[in-house]
């Protein structure tokens, strides 16, 4: 499949096409025309027909597409096919929710160990991942094969820890720290920062209520 110079904004929407088709694949929807998900995803059928063309289509003329066949693609270019295994760094308030919230599993992602500075929480497991002290985090990145760490400490200490990842076989970040992190171009980092997606609701209420 020929994947090179597709936009990221394209890469952006699959993830919604993937959640979409899920949910119409338990429903048992066998077929689905891209008018149809078009009116359900409120996106132009011609932008569903443009986002699929960049993969080669899937779809079948007049016949629509099969939900299972373009569920299990769209999954495969996001690499959910395969097995993700990951750490938490930084097992506070935030790191808990993550790991405590399973759904991850499900998807092919799951927590292996989880890292911190605090003594205090030593031996102690959210949701079964056990936690441990940062001496042993590239050690056990190396022994289980870990693919992503998940960064939820602060600023400071991101900067610290993103140095030590570059030296181990990592391939990806997950980085909540509210900071742009600076990382040799084999690995991958998506930063998540919730306060952005609120700043942007902030900006549409005042929109709307200039223009209303
Ligand atoms: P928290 O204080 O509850 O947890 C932070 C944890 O990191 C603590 O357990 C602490 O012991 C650990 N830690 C600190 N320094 C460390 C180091 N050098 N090595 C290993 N572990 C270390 O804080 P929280 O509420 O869970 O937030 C964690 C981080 O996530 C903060 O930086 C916060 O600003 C950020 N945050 C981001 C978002 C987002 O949308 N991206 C949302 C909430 C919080």
């Amino acid at each position: 499949m020929e994947e090179r110079g597709i936009s990221q904004a394209v890469i952006g929407r699959l993830p919604r096409y993937y959640r979409y088709l899920g949910d119409l694949k338990n429903e048992g929807v066998e077929r689905i025309s891209s008018q149809e998900l078009s009116r359900i995803m409120n996106v132009t059928a011609s932008q569903i027909r443009q986002d699929f063309n960049n993969f080669g289509g899937f779809g079948q003329q007049g016949y629509g597409y099969n939900t299972s066949y373009l569920y299990e693609e769209i999954g495969k270019i996001l690499g959910l096919d395969q097995q993700h295994d990951m750490i938490l760094i930084g097992a506070g308030n935030l790191g808990q929710a993550l790991v405590n919230y399973m759904n991850l599993k499900n998807r092919g992602f799951s927590f292996k160990g989880a890292f911190d500075i605090s003594p205090s929480l030593y031996g102690k497991k959210i949701a079964n991942v056990p936690i441990y002290p940062m001496d042993q985090m590239t050690g056990f990145i190396v022994e289980n094969h870990i693919d992503i760490a998940v960064l939820t400490v602060p600023k400071a200490a991101a900067i610290e820890i993103t140095q030590i990842l570059t030296e181990t076989p990592i391939k990806a970040i997950w980085n909540f720290a509210h900071v742009d992190l600076k990382v040799p171009d084999r690995i991958q980092v998506e930063s998540v920062h919730l306060q952005d997606s609120l700043m942007k609701l902030s900006y549409n209420i005042r929109r709307h209520e200039n223009e209303s």
